[in-house]
């Protein structure tokens, strides 16, 4: 069969069997849909060989780049060893490595590593975790069983981990089936639901976020967070000082804190976690996307012992935490997770960032002059550039103008990949991105939000 053939074959094929997740599929089997063949540092390659800058490191995950020698070899070497054996009443190598290192990067505190496949797995098991742990903690504690979660949250797409999360558009029609959760203000400046301006507004957010949490401590087991950054729902950047006061707030009313670092993890904001920024210590973290660098998928929920020794009894106690998925600590996953690692000292990856980041924020700013770009938000290498059709009056387009789409679809044919989340343009390339790679993709942006939104000015 020529290239050419085979070609069409998979466009065809891809359209008869593939169920795309996140996607209106109506809209998929309108268009030739583009199928990516291989990838090389910072670039995405498709079947018809054509080129394209990765700027979502392939929905948030890249970190050293694709084809990555390092983390190619260490999945190699493993392969040739053995791909899976269990972590349930057996140990593998992999693993054990790994969890030292985790904890050893880790913020102070967290010492114990439940491994499982994906961020939605970390969080429920966080979830389980949190609400088993006061169970077990004393009969005093029985009635904290409720969670305290964020609007505008995003903590993955299992049942729990939708309970706890707060986008509408993704979240309303499951309401049935989900557990019921208390839900405090979203720190989103721009859109801010107090109409109160940072820093004037002294964090009143975070006030209001102590009236909840004093009222209900005796009823909740956790508060969950994306720290700093809230991901999936436009990349909201908090305002300083915002999740340690939460943190305060937790340990001050005793109930536990969760940082779901599944998309902040790996050195995405700057630091290896998006809690250092503040100094803040969570009883639980979540950790997915950036950890194998990309290449496989593995999650890692993190505790303190605290949290372990509530688990820890004779056998007929039954305090065991009676979860665990069949994959957990898989061994080829484990290995390029460590090799992932091991770059970030051997590669200086962190302080090689420093640099690009400051790039990004110069080079964003240009932005700010277009007449629909109405905020940008930067925390490290995560990026949302949010668009509205009124600049004065904030008012967004509405969905069916698909503006992020007709963006991205441009950004295309200037052989850049990126991906919307509704009206916001998100970037975030590999943190391996180098200089001119990064200008050529803030260029395009440029002129892809230029190009859609202001067509007249051409
Ligand atoms: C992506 C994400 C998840 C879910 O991770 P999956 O691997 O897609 O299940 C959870 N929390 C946050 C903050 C995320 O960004």
């Amino acid at each position: 069969m020529n290239q050419k053939k085979r070609n069409k074959k998979f466009e065809e094929l891809d359209k008869r069997y593939i169920w795309h997740p996140f996607t209106q599929m109506k809209d998929w089997l309108d268009d030739a849909p583009l199928i990516i063949e291989k990838g090389k540092g910072s670039y995405l390659i498709d079947i018809y060989g054509k080129k394209y800058l990765d700027g979502v490191s392939s929905l948030w995950v890249t970190v050293h780049g694709h084809r990555k020698k390092e983390i190619d070899t260490a999945v190699k070497k493993q392969i040739d060893k053995i791909a899976h054996s269990t972590l349930l009443g057996l140990s593998n190598v992999p693993a054990i490595i790994l969890s030292e290192k985790l904890i050893k990067i880790a913020p102070k505190g967290l010492s114990k590593v439940f491994y499982s496949d994906s961020g939605s797995t970390a969080v429920e098991i966080a979830l389980k975790m949190a609400f088993q742990y006061w169970q077990q903690k004393g009969t005093e504690y029985k009635n904290k069983t409720k969670f305290i979660s964020l609007y505008n949250a995003y903590h993955g797409d299992t049942i729990g981990s939708v309970s706890v999360g707060g986008i509408d558009l993704f979240h309303q029609i499951y309401k049935p089936l989900l557990f019921d959760t208390y839900k405090i203000e979203s720190p989103y400046c721009y859109r801010c639901s107090l109409k109160k301006t940072y820093p004037d507004c002294h964090l009143e957010c975070a006030d209001y976020a102590k009236s909840v949490i004093k009222k209900l401590a005796d009823n909740t087991a956790a508060l969950i967070i994306e720290p700093i950054v809230q991901g999936a729902a436009g990349m909201l950047v908090a305002p300083d000082g915002y999740l340690k006061k939460i943190r305060e707030l937790c340990s001050k009313y005793n109930i536990l804190m969760i940082a779901d670092e599944v998309a902040t993890g790996f050195g995405r904001t700057g630091k290896m976690f998006a809690c250092e920024h503040e100094g803040v210590l969570p009883d639980i973290m979540a950790v997915a996307k950036g950890i194998t660098g990309g290449y496989l998928p593995l999650a890692a929920t993190l505790v303190t012992d605290e949290i372990f020794n509530a688990f820890y009894g004779e056998y007929k106690d039954l305090k065991t935490f009676f979860h665990g998925h069949t994959y957990t600590g898989n061994p080829l996953a484990c290995a390029a997770a460590i090799a992932n690692i091991d770059l970030f000292k051997k590669e200086r990856t962190l302080q090689k960032l420093q640099p690009k980041i400051k790039y990004m924020t110069k080079r964003l700013k240009e932005l700010e002059d277009l007449n629909h770009v109405g905020d940008i938000r930067q925390k490290g290498f995560m990026v949302g550039i949010e668009l509205v059709k009124d600049k004065g009056t904030k008012e967004p387009y509405l969905l069916e103008e698909k503006i992020g789409i007709k963006i991205i679809k441009e950004a295309r044919k200037h052989g850049l990949i990126i991906r919307p989340l509704g009206n916001v343009i998100v970037l975030m390339p590999p943190l391996s991105i180098k200089i001119e790679e990064l200008k050529r993709l803030l260029e395009i942006v440029y002129i892809c939000i230029r190009e859609v939104t202001e067509p007249r000015l051409q």
